[in-house]
């Protein structure tokens, strides 16, 4: 049964798409099966997986208005794991799911029918808490937080943390946080050293060992259609997201540990 993991902060460009692929490639290189969702109209996921997005059709847009199924929408990219893409007509959504009942739960309703043929299905949410977060979210299981070390991430998250917890009041009970992830790390700058030593204090093994450096090499790959795996292996940045591969299975085999111990899953954190 699939892990289903939403990739989600409203600030923009703190590394939620590139988190996205490279997570989705780094998986899939170590034989896990992988869905990537792209839950943003900018699309970005979709063409970093190298798919053009303005002719991706039918996308996640027709799935969550219930004109095409997920299995006649997912793509298989060339790197391993499959894809359900999306374009600006995701941006549509907004206003016609109004019309539909249980907006909310489009998406989860949509992944039910294949959570079993899955490890993992990592959704790449778009930079705000909007209906199509809300869709993320109550799909999924656990939440990815990727954020900068710089002051103003610390509100954003304050926010963040408020919106999950009311997702889980009236939405999605299981809802909890993955992990923190700390992107786009410059370990020159003493704020972001202050920053992270604030993360680790509030919100302990929460945090991610694993720390993604900046890395001109995660920038570059998607303007080749590629995760930076296939792009340049040897990079820091490669190197990273293959780390924080493992650092997922390590915790996804954690949890499963811990279920068949009769503890509750994520007690641990
Ligand atoms: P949005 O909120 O717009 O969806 P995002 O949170 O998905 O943005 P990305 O698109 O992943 O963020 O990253 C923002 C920009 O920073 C992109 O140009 C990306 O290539 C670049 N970037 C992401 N991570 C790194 C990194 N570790 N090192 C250098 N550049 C990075
Ligand atoms: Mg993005």
């Amino acid at each position: 049964m699939a892990s289903i993991l939403a990739v989600t902060n409203q600030k923009g460009g703190v590394g939620k798409t590139t988190t996205a692929v490279n997570l989705a490639a780094c998986l899939a290189e170590m034989g896990q099966r992988v869905l990537l969702v792209d839950l943003d109209p900018q699309g970005n996921a979709t063409t970093g997986c190298g798919i053009v997005k303005r002719e991706a059709m039918p996308t996640v847009y027709q799935v969550l208005i219930g004109r095409s199924t997920l299995a006649d929408t997912r793509l298989t990219t060339d790197f391993g794991f499959d894809l359900l893409p999306a374009n600006r007509e995701l941006a549509g959504a907004e206003i016609d799911l109004i019309d539909l009942g249980q907006r909310e739960y489009r998406l989860r309703e949509a992944l039910s029918d294949i959570r079993g043929a899955y490890h993992f299905i990592l959704m790449d949410c778009p930079p705000a808490l909007n209906m199509l977060t809300v869709n993320g979210l109550v799909a999924a299981d656990r939440v990815m937080i990727p954020m900068q070390c710089e002051y103003y991430a610390l509100e954003g998250l304050t926010d963040l943390v408020a919106t999950l917890k009311k997702v889980r009041a009236h939405l999605n009970p299981v809802l909890e946080i993955e992990g923190l992830l700390r992107t786009m790390f410059d370990p020159r700058s003493t704020l972001t050293q202050q920053v992270s030593r604030d993360l680790e204090g509030h919100f302990g093994a929460k945090v991610y060992r694993t720390i993604i450096p900046r890395n001109v090499r995660l920038a570059e790959a998607p303007s080749y259609g590629k995760p930076v795996i296939a792009f340049d292996r040897s990079s820091k940045g490669a190197q990273a997201y293959l780390a924080l591969a493992h650092e997922t299975l390590e915790r996804r085999q954690g949890k499963q540990g811990a279920g068949r111990d009769g503890t509750i899953a994520g007690a641990r954190a």
